[in-house]
């Protein structure tokens, strides 16, 4: 049985480009008979807001999608995040990070040219070295911490993984590209990372289905769910819709949100076209 879903994060108005990705999802699923799951990536409490929530159903319900009930709203389910996180504290995976934004950067720019990954130039490992006492003096001190997965070592202990993409086949996982990835934060008790890998996990979803710009992203996802011992699902990473410009649709262009076009008197039907979605591909 295929189960799909479309993964929202709820800090603004739908516009084109998650129509798209919606569009894809939902048709995967009805083509293969299969389940289509709605779900709230809200964890980031200082970008998301409950308006947007609702404004996400209406405007799915408006472009004709139809998806399970309960959907799934991530800050409802931080004690899944958690377990998980102490499931990799356990194998002693995690290591707390002191680091502020500007103590890295400082950190790179003096190692002249640092490595880069997809997010940016890779955490230097400055915390990874500190004695156990320093961070518990640390901690008891009540200073911020980040909790960072060591990911040459959890590579060590899991050996090579492989995943498969659907449109170019199958992936070597190279999680070290990421380099020590965030797990978790003080205000963000999960990361992206996380929070995704194990929500398709308990979600049974079993074809991940999302734009381009997270493909690399599936890496880091591979190894999270070879250590926590979570299903590979297949994946397909679609295309970015772009305007007449080239650019790809953000939060900037107002003017092609769902709310916005269907203001504007535009029907679903013309919204599915315009999204890359001709009639005759939706069932
Ligand atoms: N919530 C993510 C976003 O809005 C997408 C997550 C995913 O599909 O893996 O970009
Ligand atoms: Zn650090």
């Amino acid at each position: 049985m295929t189960i799909t879903r479309f993964a929202p994060s709820p800090t603004g108005e739908l516009h084109l480009g998650h129509a798209h990705s919606a569009l894809f999802a939902f048709a995967e699923a009805r083509a293969a008979g299969g389940r289509f799951l709605l779900r709230i990536e809200d964890i980031d409490r200082t970008r998301c807001r409950p308006e947007f929530t609702q404004a996400i159903f209406s405007d799915l319900a408006w472009l004709g999608l139809e998806w399970e009930r309960p959907v799934r709203i991530q800050s409802e389910h931080f004690d899944d995040y958690r377990a998980a996180l102490d499931r990799l504290e356990g194998m002693g995976l995690l290591y707390p990070c002191f680091c502020t934004r500007q103590d890295i950067a400082r950190e790179v720019e003096g190692a002249g040219h640092a490595p880069h990954g997809p997010d940016g130039p890779l955490y230097p490992g400055h915390c990874r070295h500190l004695s156990p006492a320093e961070r518990g003096e640390r901690r008891a001190a009540g200073q911020p911490f980040a909790l960072r997965l060591h990911t040459e070592e959890a590579m060590r202990r899991t050996g090579p993984l492989a995943w498969r993409d659907r449109t170019r086949g199958e992936q070597s996982a190279r999680p070290d590209l990421f380099g020590d990835v965030v797990l978790a934060r003080k205000d963000t008790p999960a990361s992206y990372h996380l929070a995704v890998t194990v929500d398709d996990a308990l979600q049974g979803v079993t074809l991940v289905t999302r734009g381009e710009d997270l493909f690399a992203a599936t890496h880091v996802h591979r190894l999270l769910q070879a250590l926590l011992d979570l299903p590979v699902p297949d994946y397909v990473h679609h295309r970015l819709l772009t305007d007449e410009h080239g650019r790809r649709y953000a939060k900037r262009d107002r003017s092609l949100t769902l709310r916005a076009l269907r203001e504007a008197g535009r029907t679903p039907d013309e919204v599915r076209m315009l999204a890359g979605f001709a009639e005759e591909t939706i069932p």
